[in-house]
């Protein structure tokens, strides 16, 4: 196990977590909400830390990041636990139950990372908020090894980590679970505008795209969504790609999966006010292409695996020379 960074101790015996928004006060041998950290004799400890569940390599557009390095390959890892209770979980076998894990210390991921020879490494699968220590340690050690670190996440962190996260990885996804609070609340236990505060302070300093799962008939009021593609569009420097998730029953959902036709109307929709709009868990070309928004020339397509550069010359539009923001 491994102290944590961020914690108080708020009597002889008591502690408090101050990574995320939850501030769980912890007694001794006792978890906090998100089941991966213990008071052991009054000191916080991550449980998780390098106790890796998952390993895979993937093309970095699987994440989803579409416009940070597109067409490389990532290593990505996942331990254990999550700070989210979400029904709908697609990882819960590692976020919410007991996953089998082994042991790889920072060195040996930068070795195995070596052996694969990707270009980075995403820290994602279950919520990396909760295994942040073992981040704060490996990623400079990747980042000087040449490889880019980045982090799939749900947004449920609190502001200090946050910032020094910031420091040590090159870009981000952050996984918006619902538009409306009380969805958000009531189904994940969380807080959404912890999360969406997350995204105004990732997005001034990094390169962050946003994805938000869409249960038809559940969250995707339109209401709300209208309001959240709004919010998008007004974040600053630049609003951040935008990927909408087609939900699949998973977990303790069985509701059927959201129609592809209800995708496309909102991807319509979003794409009147937001520049890049993609569709997940589809297959059909126009839900990932990347059209130039000054001239509509098809600038990328991602298709059956493959991404294919069309009128993309550098990080600019070749038919009218529009600079588009993607990280090459
Ligand atoms: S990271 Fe875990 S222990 Fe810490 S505040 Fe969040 S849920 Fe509680």
């Amino acid at each position: 196990m491994k102290e944590a960074l961020f914690y108080d101790r708020i009597s002889d015996i008591v502690v408090q977590c101050a990574l995320c928004p939850y501030l769980c006060s912890i007694s001794p041998s006792r978890h906090g909400q998100c089941g991966v950290r213990t008071n052991r004799n009054g000191k916080l400890f991550s449980m998780t830390y390098g106790r890796i569940s998952t390993g895979m390599v993937l093309p970095i557009e699987a994440l989803p990041l579409y416009h940070f390095h597109p067409g490389s390959k990532v290593l990505l890892i996942g331990t254990q636990g999550c700070n989210l209770r979400c029904p709908f979980c697609n990882t819960w076998r590692v976020s919410q139950a007991g996953a089998r894990t082994r042991f790889v210390s920072p060195e040996d991921l930068l070795n195995i990372a070596k052996t694969r020879e990707v270009d980075g490494v995403a820290f994602g699968v279950n919520e990396p908020v909760v295994y942040y220590e073992y981040i704060m340690e490996a990623a400079p050690l990747l980042r000087n090894a040449g490889l880019f670190v980045v982090v799939a996440t749900n947004g449920f962190i609190s502001e200090p980590p946050l910032f020094e996260l910031l420091a040590v990885v090159d870009a981000f996804l952050v996984d918006i679970k619902g538009f409306a609070d009380t969805f958000y609340q009531t189904v994940t236990g969380g807080y959404r505008d912890e999360a969406l505060k997350t995204i105004i302070s990732i997005n001034i300093k990094k390169p962050l795209e946003v994805s938000a799962l869409i249960i038809e008939g559940h969250n995707d009021d339109e209401n709300a969504l209208d309001e959240f593609f709004r919010w998008v569009a007004m974040l600053q420097p630049a609003p951040p790609p935008l990927h909408l998730l087609r939900y699949e029953p998973a977990f303790q959902y069985i509701e059927p999966a959201t129609t592809p036709m209800r995708m496309y109307y909102l991807q319509e929709k979003a794409r009147r006010i937001l520049h890049y709009v993609y569709l997940s868990n589809m297959d059909e070309r126009e839900a990932k292409v990347t059209y130039c928004p000054s001239c509509r020339e098809v600038l990328i397509v991602r298709e059956k695996g493959a991404i294919h550069f069309e009128k993309m010359l550098h990080n600019s539009c070749s038919s009218c020379g529009k600079v588009i923001p993607v990280v090459l």
